[in-house]
């Protein structure tokens, strides 16, 4: 499936698979490229170590959320 890439908005193939198993998964697989997920991947860790995220509580995961929408330029979908 072709897709135009929500952050750096080239064509691309979309993602062979959804990266997480939830609407934004799906969401991320419609509007991100691959390279643009690899770039998030790396930056994810970064963030993880640089504040110190402990993924097993709840507000660090929602925090971690948050940054990945304003790093794929993918805002809540509760807004429209
Ligand atoms: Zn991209």
């Amino acid at each position: 499936m072709t897709i135009r890439c929500a952050r750096c908005e080239r064509e691309s193939e979309g993602l062979t698979q959804a990266p997480l198993p939830t609407e934004l998964g799906r969401r991320i697989q419609g509007s991100i490229c691959p390279s643009c997920w690899q770039e998030w991947l790396r930056q994810q860790v970064i963030l993880i170590n640089e504040y110190r995220l402990n993924l097993i509580d709840r507000q660090a995961r929602a925090a971690l959320e948050g940054q990945m929408r304003q790093f794929l330029n993918l805002p809540d979908s509760d807004q429209p």
